[in-house]
């Protein structure tokens, strides 16, 4: 099979680091499901996919939800074709230090990232064992090495390293690598929103983080996006069960 002819499913791809994704991983070659909480949302990044000439559909689907999953991977298999390669992306955040943080934002995040990852993962798996190819990237965080104010996030995004590292284990039999990807700063919507929580002006944040980074600059979207298409390409069969920081300089 060429490489042409992959699927690949985008979560929270409306924008920021899913969107960057979507559009990379289609000039890549591979036709896109763009999904993400809120359909109408998913419009601009399939329009710019098609703009580009790439191949993309929306599918809303709240990532948390049994249903909805299995519902948009089959729309997906339908509409596209199996879908072989699968980038959970989606994320929120509801930083809180701990003795302030309610339950239901620790079940909130935890249902995003963790249940979220599962449940996509699950539904998608069928299609790369039938095909003995499969390409999963998870989304981790440099936050997993711990961050005050993120006791639910770190757990969340550390538990996606030891999700993904048995993903490679299971699953690397039939032709299928799961890695992380953790990111630093990167600016998005996510960030910005930090800033606002902070009361800190979101370029002075972006400043500060530079300064603190070896190689003195934030992040972007597509510094993400570069690392999961080497990693979901077909070059990278013997590369599992790693995470990787992005990060402009080392973490450990
Ligand atoms: P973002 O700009 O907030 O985008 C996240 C997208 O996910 C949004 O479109 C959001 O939709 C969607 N989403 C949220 N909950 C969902 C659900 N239940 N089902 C489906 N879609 C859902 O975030 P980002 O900065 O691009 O981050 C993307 C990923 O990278 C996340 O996993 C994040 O934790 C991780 N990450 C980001 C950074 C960073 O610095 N930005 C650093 C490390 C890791 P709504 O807007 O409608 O909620």
């Amino acid at each position: 099979m060429s490489e042409s002819a992959r699927v690949a499913i985008v979560t929270g791809a409306a924008r920021g680091i899913g969107a960057a994704t979507a559009l990379r991983l289609a000039a890549d070659g591979m036709a896109v499901a763009v999904v993400d909480i809120d359909a109408a949302a998913t419009g601009e990044t399939v329009a710019t996919i098609e703009a580009a000439g790439g191949r993309a559909i929306g599918v809303g689907a709240d990532v948390s939800d049994a249903d909805q999953v299995a519902a948009a991977v089959a729309r997906v298999a339908d509409e596209l074709g199996a879908p072989t390669v699968l980038v959970n992306n989606a994320g929120v955040l509801r930083d809180n230090l701990l003795f302030k943080m309610s339950p239901t934002d620790w079940d909130t995040v935890m249902n995003v990232h963790l249940r979220g990852a599962f449940l996509f993962t699950q539904a998608t798996q069928k299609h790369m064992v039938e095909q003995r190819w499969g390409r999963i990237v998870n989304l981790s965080s440099t936050s997993a090495l711990g961050n005050r104010g993120q006791v639910n996030y770190s757990a969340a995004k550390a538990g996606l390293q030891g999700f993904t590292k048995t993903l490679a284990i299971e699953l690397g039999p039939f032709g299928i690598t799961a890695n992380a990807v953790a990111p630093g700063f990167i600016v998005t919507e996510m960030t910005a929103a930090t800033a606002e929580r902070m009361k800190i002006d979101f370029d002075e944040l972006q400043k500060h983080a530079a300064s603190e980074i070896p190689v003195r600059r934030v992040g972007r979207p597509e510094d993400i996006a570069h690392t999961i298409s080497f990693l979901a390409g077909e070059g990278a069969s013997f590369v599992s069960g790693q995470v990787i920081y992005v990060a402009g300089g080392p973490k450990d």
